[in-house]
């Protein structure tokens, strides 16, 4: 049955893959796989990275830009007809005229961005100018991890989130719903009202663990979180239970039977449609990560995120015998982990950020041995919220950053109506990135998570400059050309 199913997902895949070629006999085109979890920048990266091209953003690492071969970049009609359409008009117009940040991402979306260019060769500019469909797949990180889940059993994805629920770190979290599961008899008759309950507490659990404090990234199934359109549905209303791994079938009738075949269904109706129709059929991908949002919840959070981005790497390699593997056509060659917001730190602290995600997902990919596609790693600002500036303090000029922040933030007790822009030095990132894993002791001696010498605001989307003709600059950002360089530019050579 297994078997059938895997040779139905290929057929459907190499049919996709041949439409893919099809359109591409004319025009190449690069699928851009843009992800990270919730509020890691994806929004804003695509929009930014959009409008940059199409306005002739200021993009000098960029070969194409810089070297003047771009002659246009326009929007056009996307490929996939069931796919829902990236709202670029509406996100840009949060940003640039209201200054507002845009709606996040809550589901898949696309956009095709065509690009017009010169090539730099002698002989491919002889055949006339080049183009490029660049179409941009934006899905969330959270779906990503749950493509593990495909060669888990329940019974293994019960024992590893139950044993994450029962660590140091998730046991406070989680003691309401090991409450619930210590009611529940695996072997007793199944109800829909326990697992309703059951499958609530988990839920909550999880959404605890995304919580500011905690920002714990590893929470499989990602649709508890993100449910999108099957809200409520059975394959969205199960849980993990205590089961022993070499335990005997579940009989039928009974609670565990029932929460098996939700699993299943999941896995079916979520996981594997996600991977065949949108995952399976990239050729580059972008993992964004909120690193500071790690950081300022600390050592837990920091470990957990590194976890996550173990994870993410093996899904973009499986082994040579998952059936993941098997049916991939297409592979991803280039990786780009990127931690966004860096315009929250001043210029100084960039590289530090920058080592900091360095060693996150080295540890993964030695963990993952992972090896094949080229990944990059670097900090960067979609859209640059802050300038540079300096703020004096006992005596001493310290490199800080000028911005507006969002209404309602807060520091130093004092509160911001969103108006007014301020200077503030938002503390030293550590220079050896491996202390980010310590707990920081703090002044009282007692053990703090975050570390407190760090502050970090939320700003508003920058005033655009205008020219003297009255013409809108493009927005403003930091490294957004060294991410398209490397994700497109060889395409453009
Ligand atoms: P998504 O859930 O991954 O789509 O996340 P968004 O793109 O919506 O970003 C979430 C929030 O992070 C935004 O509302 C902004 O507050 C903030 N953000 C994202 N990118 C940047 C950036 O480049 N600079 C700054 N200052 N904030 C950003």
């Amino acid at each position: 049955m297994k078997r059938l199913q895997n040779l139905a997902d290929e057929a459907r895949l190499t049919l996709a893959n041949i439409t893919d070629a099809a359109t591409d006999l004319t025009v190449p085109s690069v699928r851009l796989g843009v992800t990270g979890l919730a509020r890691a920048g994806k929004t804003v990266f695509i929009t930014a990275l959009v409008h940059n091209l199409v306005h002739g953003g200021r993009l000098p690492v960029f070969g194409a830009a810089a070297g003047g071969r771009l002659t246009r970049a326009f929007l056009q009609p996307q490929p996939d007809d069931a796919v829902p359409r990236f709202d670029y008009e509406t996100h840009v117009a949060a940003l640039v005229d209201e200054r507002i940040w845009p709606q996040s991402t809550r589901q898949v979306s696309e956009l095709r961005l065509t690009i017009e260019y010169e090539s730099a060769s002698y002989l491919s500019r002889k055949l006339g100018p080049g183009k490029l469909h660049l179409d941009v797949i934006d899905y969330p990180g959270e779906w990503l991890l749950d493509l593990p889940l495909l060669k888990k059993s329940y019974a293994e994805f019960s024992a590893e989130a139950l044993s994450r629920a029962r660590a140091a770190n998730r046991a406070q979290i989680a003691a309401p719903f090991l409450q619930e599961l210590d009611k529940i008899d695996p072997d007793g008759p199944e109800t829909e009202t326990e697992a309703q309950r059951l499958s609530g507490a988990f839920k909550t659990y999880l959404a605890a663990c995304r919580e500011d404090t905690h920002a714990l990234s590893m929470l499989p199934p990602g649709r508890f979180l993100m449910p999108g359109d099957l809200d409520g549905s059975p394959a969205l209303t199960f849980a993990p239970l205590d089961i022993a791994f070499d335990a005997a079938p579940a009989r039928s009738g009974t609670f565990r039977a029932m929460m098996e075949r939700r699993y299943e269904a999941y896995k079916s109706h979520v996981v594997r449609p996600f991977f065949r129709d949108h995952f399976a059929r990239l050729d580059r991908q972008i993992v964004l990560v909120d690193v500071l949002h790690a950081l300022n919840a600390g050592p837990d959070a920091l470990a957990d995120l590194q976890a996550a981005l173990g994870e993410v790497l093996t899904s973009f390699r499986p082994g040579k015998r998952s059936w993941l593997a098997s049916i991939l056509t297409r592979r991803i060659d280039r990786i780009l982990f990127a931690a966004t917001k860096a315009d929250h730190l001043n210029r100084t602290d960039h590289d530090r950020l920058q080592a900091i995600l360095k060693l996150l997902v080295q540890r993964g990919m030695e963990h993952a041995r992972f090896k094949g596609a080229e990944v990059d790693i670097l900090a960067m600002a979609a859209v640059r919220a802050t300038r540079e500036a300096s703020v004096k303090h006992a005596g001493e000029e310290l490199p800080a950053i000028l911005g507006t922040p969002l209404p309602g933030e807060m520091l130093d007790g004092k509160s911001f109506d969103g108006m007014s822009e301020i200077a503030m030095f938002p503390g030293d990132l550590p220079t050896n990135p491996e202390s980010i894993f310590r707990p920081v002791e703090s002044s009282s001696e007692k053990v703090t998570y975050g570390d407190p010498s760090l502050q970090f605001l939320r700003f508003r989307p920058p005033k655009l400059q205008r020219t003297a003709e009255g013409m809108s600059l493009s927005l403003p950002h930091i490294r957004l050309d060294r991410a398209i360089e490397f994700l497109i530019g060889d395409r453009l050579a």
